[in-house]
């Protein structure tokens, strides 16, 4: 099924390197670009991971709650039919624990460990240009060299502490979701505030409540959410998952989000108001991202859009019982979709709970944090304990913190300063032989992450294969090429509606100074996976290679 060279030429290490190639991150990317490297193109790689173990984003993301929104036999690797097949999930929705389990599993049923270190973050990787290597330096003070860098570094891996002043003071503990110790926390008894209500907020403040005396959601922007409607498999779809692995896969391949299911073929506006609403309820049932496919027109019309808004508003209505917290609940400020729309658990439902209150920081603003808890303008909430599910650093803070200098020195902070260009979202003019896994201009977070992790992990094996093969030594994009692929992510951007979300982490704007770019390429994954396979077909057009 996977387009990458099968046949291992020779292995052979360029003589003044340490390897052939160097990958950042053990997570799924990085997993399946040792496997594809070292096993089928016969390179000596070594992988780079900060974390103790494999599973980048769920190593880290084991905060209350947490859980995949991809449906699990699609959040998977699909290279393998024999891997598909012999996995069996337990719920439609992972969650963390499970989801290590299965990469774990995938790492020793390919022996991958060996050429993992762990512990070890990368601190600078600066490009040598008359050796033509990639010197890396680690945070234990090694530097390592590799002809190929590759990071797979994921989207949100850079936690996003908003700067509060007093945070210092504060006498409780404090929290953020992205780095949750992995003992866990005990709520019980406590007093807990929580700041951000993205996916994850969403995700955590139902399972924080259940436990603690307390909790105080702390909300800047009202968000649209949608039933998961978890549940364990039942024995019949794990039956039919084993026996339909080729045509699950097919249909992930497909279509605009790498999920498996298309997105249906009919508009809201074109279709009678109450056929519609029955539509809608029918998905609010079935629950899950699938509501976001219910119209082809939800992420383009705006009027299209707000049949699906007014329907969630009206849910959120009639689940909460509080007019004033369902009416701040469901202010929302931006288009359905527009930000990652999350998917919850009785996240409104806990709003009905006594123990749980809303706080609408849009019209009573954090003002400090003080030793004994949150001050707004209007009042101090005692805490014990603060939980910021405030984001990530989105798509460019992983890239940015580890001090890549390419060409003459130039640092990617630099060549970025305007917003991340570069070309289909794999390289970047000036930093030769390094490529990037899910980069900013690629899919990545508007697609179901496997999918989108191994169209790029296949490129760039293919990619390596052919230079190998006809004896080139060097890559990296022109100028008009990476010219010619921002102005296509910004018009595929803004032939939909998510420009204006303008509070999203898409567009940078959760960050204090980061640039305002929409970030990933939201033409579709089955578009670009055509774009990347004719590029290659026409010898890698827009790349400069060079022996
Ligand atoms: P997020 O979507 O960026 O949400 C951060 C939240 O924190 C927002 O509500 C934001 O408010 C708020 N916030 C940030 N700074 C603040 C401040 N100074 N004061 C008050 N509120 C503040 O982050 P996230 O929820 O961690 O999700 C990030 C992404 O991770 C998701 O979009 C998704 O791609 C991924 N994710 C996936 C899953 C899953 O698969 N189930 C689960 C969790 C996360 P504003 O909206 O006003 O900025």
């Amino acid at each position: 099924m996977t387009s990458v060279v099968t046949q291992a030429p020779e292995r052979k290490t360029s003589q003044a390197a340490d390897f052939d190639v160097l990958v950042i991150g053990a997570g799924f990317s990085g997993l399946y670009q040792l496997l594809c490297l070292r096993d089928r193109l016969g390179l000596s790689v070594q992988v780079l991971e900060a974390g103790a173990g494999v599973g980048g984003t769920w190593y880290w993301n084991r905060y209350p709650g947490a859980r995949c929104d991809s449906e699990s036999h699609s959040y998977c690797y699909s290279f393998s039919d024999e891997l598909m097949r012999e996995w069996e999930w337990s719920e439609r929705y992972p969650g963390p624990a499970e989801i290590l389990r299965y990469l774990n599993h995938v790492a020793d049923r390919f022996d991958l460990k060996r050429d993992i270190r762990f512990n070890t973050r990368v601190s600078g990787s600066h490009y040598d240009e008359t050796a033509n290597l990639w010197r890396v330096s680690t945070d234990a003070g090694d530097v390592l060299t590799a002809q190929f860098l590759i990071t797979a570094v994921g989207c949100l891996s850079s936690a996003n502490i908003p700067n509060i002043a007093g945070l210092d003071t504060f006498e409780g503990r404090w929290y953020h979701t992205g780095q949750w110790p992995h003992e866990g926390v005990d709520f019980s008894g406590k007093r807990v505030g929580l700041i951000g209500t993205g996916s994850t907020g969403i995700q955590a403040a139902p399972v924080i409540a259940e436990t603690a005396a307390h909790l105080t959601v702390f909300q800047r922007t009202a968000n649209y959410s949608v039933p998961a409607r978890n549940a364990p498999l039942t024995p019949e779809f794990r039956r039919y998952v084993k026996e339909h692995t080729g045509e699950i896969r097919r249909v992930m391949h497909s279509t605009v989000n790498g999920h498996p299911w298309p997105v249906a073929d009919r508009l809201a506006l074109e279709t009678s108001p109450e056929e519609r609403q029955a539509l809608y309820e029918k998905a609010w049932e079935t629950g899950g991202l699938r509501f976001r496919a219910t119209f082809r027109d939800l992420v383009t019309d705006k009027a299209a859009n707000d049949t699906a808004a007014a329907f969630i508003r009206n849910k959120i209505r009639e689940i909460v019982k509080d007019p004033a917290t369902a009416a701040k609940l469901s202010d929302f400020d931006h288009p359905y979709a527009a930000k990652r729309p999350p998917i919850d658990t009785d996240y409104f439902e806990t709003f009905n709970r006594d123990n749980v209150a809303l706080v609408d920081v849009r019209a009573e603003p954090i003002d400090r944090i003080t030793p004994r808890g949150i001050r707004t303008r209007d009042v101090e909430y005692p805490l014990d304990i603060i939980v910021f599910a405030t984001g990530f650093d989105g798509m460019t803070g992983s890239l940015l913190r580890m001090n890549i200098r390419g060409r003459d020195g130039l640092s990617l902070a630099k060549a970025w300063a305007a917003g991340p260009c570069n070309y289909l979202g794999l390289q970047v003019a000036g930093f030769p032989n390094l490529f990037m896994v899910t980069g900013p201009g690629s899919p990545s977070v508007l697609c179901n992450m496997p999918v989108a992790i191994e169209q790029h992990v296949n490129w760039i094996t293919d990619c390596i294969a052919h230079m190998r093969m006809n004896g080139l030594k060097r890559i990296e994009p022109k100028d008009e090429a990476m010219d010619s692929w921002v102005a296509q992510v910004n018009a595929a951007a803004n032939a939909t509606l998510l420009p204006q979300a303008k509070h999203s982490w898409y567009l940078g704007a959760n960050v204090p100074g980061k640039p305002r770019v929409f970030m990933p390429y939201a033409g579709g994954m089955a578009h670009y996976r055509k774009i990347c396979a004719d590029v290659a077909a026409r010898n890698y057009e827009g790349f400069a290679l060079s022996a």
